[in-house]
């Protein structure tokens, strides 16, 4: 897939739920907000926003949907006055059930938003009270129902295992609820207990106590099996969709393509350059009012770096990386680069190639963790 994406960093939360380590800022203030969206603007006016055409639009957060409709739409009527947005393109907007309206959805839509992902982590009141999620399963019914009803044909549903208290029946129970509500898309993500969470500190003292690693793989198993059999396909290690529904705005991180990041935290690519967003919200603002670029710090990747990353994330996807494509991008073979390593996971059979692709195996999807930092550029020049 051609094309580049926007990111916009929408950093509102009504609470913090336990896990969570993202850039956000608990207000429901509207005038703090509408300084951070004028604040965004302002940032995209100083951005290359580069050739486009712009693929995806994505909101992303924090709760994006705490944003008024009118404020949505002058950011992607931002967007379109400088670079080309493909007819077709995705623009997605997180939300959380509880935060919208049959109003606010409608004025989504109208604005230009085409494709709504809807936080609802899980279908129990109680793992829902333990993630300090400020909603039940109810409001993201209605919230599904809502977005059906303003017009917007492409829904994904977020949900979570492995979180503590969680049995298998739980997250069975939640797949099987998802599924029965139809969306497009389905992301399945693994609890990942991150460095500075509340969850961390209660697991660290002992109060709340992690699924061992059998059963965490049998949630993913089973979780996966609910989808496949709903005709939500796998395409990626966490994410499932109808045929054409895969998320483009993922699809553009891990083919690589370049995507402007705008908002507190947000990350950019060019290719080569990865750079971030200060994370706080006065550091941001003070940049921004002062007629400054918000970037903290970035990075110039190696071309063995971009080679490794190109293959790491390709990797992820159910089919794989296209061995024309990496030749294309980097003027030299898969073999050339990764031979060894390929060699030894094939003997393995962990990867296998076929029609011109390199792809896990159904045993390397499952040991993908372990499989992975081969590719890494260390690793690679070891085993050649
Ligand atoms: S809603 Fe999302 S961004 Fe906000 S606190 Fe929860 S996990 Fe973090």
């Amino acid at each position: 897939m051609n094309g580049a994406g926007v990111y916009v960093h929408l950093p509102f939360c009504v609470t913090r739920c336990a896990y969570c380590d993202f850039a956000i800022h608990l207000t429901t203030d509207a005038a703090v907000q509408a300084r951070y969206y004028d604040a965004v603007l302002r940032e995209w006016a100083l951005r290359d926003p580069g050739p486009g055409p712009i693929v995806s639009i994505y909101f992303g957060g924090g709760t994006p949907s705490l944003a008024p409709p009118a404020a949505i739409a002058r950011i992607i009527a931002a967007v379109t006055e400088r670079v080309a947005v493909a007819v077709d393109a995705e623009v997605t907007l997180e939300a959380n059930p509880g935060t919208v309206s049959d109003a606010t959805l409608d004025g989504y839509r109208r604005a230009g938003v085409n494709r709504l992902s809807i936080g609802v982590q899980a279908a129990e009141s109680r793992i829902l009270q333990a993630m300090n999620r400020p909603h039940d399963f109810s409001q993201a019914v209605a919230a599904v129902a809502g977005a059906r009803a303003a017009g917007i044909d492409n829904v994904n549903l977020d949900a979570m295992y492995g979180y503590p208290g969680q049995t298998l029946t739980d997250v069975e129970r939640t797949v099987q609820a998802l599924v029965e509500l139809e969306p497009e898309h389905l992301s399945l993500y693994q609890l990942q207990l991150e460095k500075g969470t509340v969850l961390r500190r209660e697991v660290s003292r002992g109060r709340a106590v992690m699924p061992d690693e059998d059963l965490t793989a049998d949630m993913a198993e089973r979780a996966a099996q609910i989808a496949e059999a709903a005709g939500l396909h796998r395409y990626e290690v966490s994410n499932f969709a109808r045929p054409g529904r895969a998320s483009r705005h993922n699809r553009l991180y891990w083919n690589q393509a370049p995507y402007v990041g705008l908002g507190m935290g947000a990350h950019s690519f060019d290719g080569r350059r990865r750079a971030w967003n200060v994370r706080s919200l006065s550091g941001y603002l003070a940049r921004l009012e002062a007629g400054q670029l918000p970037e903290l710090g970035g990075e110039d990747l190696s071309r063995d770096e971009l080679m490794s990353e190109f293959v790491w994330l390709g990797l992820r996807q159910v089919d794989g990386i296209a061995a024309a494509d990496f030749r294309r991008r980097f003027g030299v073979t898969l073999e050339s680069r990764f031979g060894a390593v390929m060699e030894s996971l094939s003997r393995a059979g962990l990867i296998a190639a076929e029609c011109g692709r390199l792809f896990l195996s159904a045993r390397g999807f499952e040991v993908m963790n372990q499989i992975l930092p081969e590719f890494l550029p260390d690793s690679a020049e070891a085993l050649s």
